[in-house]
């Protein structure tokens, strides 16, 4: 396995932008791991599979009918072989993908393809959850990034030309559930860089990480 620095945090802090930043620079390829459990959930939705069968949801991981390519630009995801990258970027995706996401069984099935990411010849900047926790425990250099719940909202509903409070209230419910599961809960590493990102601009965030992880490796 490559050299692999992780970034975590609650749904809209920045993650996405600053880990292609950060993979960029250091010439790395990154991943975002939430794009495994939309992936999923969209598939799960798509074939009508109902998302409390857990079994049937844990063989669905392995079914070729949707994929994940990494991409400089974005973690895409394929479902017969049409892309759906921006289709998953939905927030009720997401609510989806954080529903499936409670299964250990569901967890565990998608561990073996995230860590796949890493057998690269480069480096891996890896996003999520629970990248520094779990999937890459053994990371160089880890992040918990944050931001306030409104700056959050904010900056989605306007990616998304939402409104801001349904936002909020969305945003909310998903950060509740993911970091009060019992397997895996969202949950910033011992030895990692908090940063909250709420007054800084992207390339102060991007310096920042940037000078931490050249501090590492
Ligand atoms: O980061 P993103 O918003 O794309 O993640 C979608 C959902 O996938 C999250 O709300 C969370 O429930 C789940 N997820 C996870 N573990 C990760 C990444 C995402 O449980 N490492």
């Amino acid at each position: 396995m490559g050299m692999v620095v992780t970034i975590d945090g609650p749904a809209a802090s920045g993650k996405s932008t600053v880990s292609r930043e950060l993979a960029a620079r250091l010439g790395w390829q990154w991943v975002s791991t939430g794009a495994f459990y939309r992936g999923l959930a969209y598939a799960a939705i798509e074939l009508q599979i109902d998302l409390d069968d857990v079994k049937a949801l844990a063989e669905l991981t392995h079914n070729p009918v949707w994929q994940i390519k990494l991409d400089a630009s974005r973690t895409k995801v394929f479902f017969k072989d049409e892309d759906v990258t921006d289709k998953i970027a939905h927030e009720d995706v997401g609510n989806y993908a954080s529903k499936v996401s409670h299964y250990p069984e569901v967890r565990k099935a998608l561990l073996d393809a995230q860590r796949n990411c890493a057998n690269g010849p480069k480096g891996l900047v890896a996003e999520g959850r629970d990248c520094g926790t779990v999937v890459f425990p053994n990371a160089e250099a880890k992040v918990f990034l944050t931001a306030s719940s409104e700056h959050r909202a904010a900056r989605r509903a306007a990616e998304l030309g939402l409104d801001q409070d349904d936002m909020v209230k969305a945003q909310k419910q998903r950060d509740h559930q993911d970091s009060t599961r019992k397997v895996a809960p969202m949950a910033a590493p011992q030895d990692a860089l908090m940063l909250d990102s709420t007054e800084l601009n992207l390339n102060e965030v991007v310096d920042r990480v940037y000078d931490f992880v050249k501090g590492k490796i």
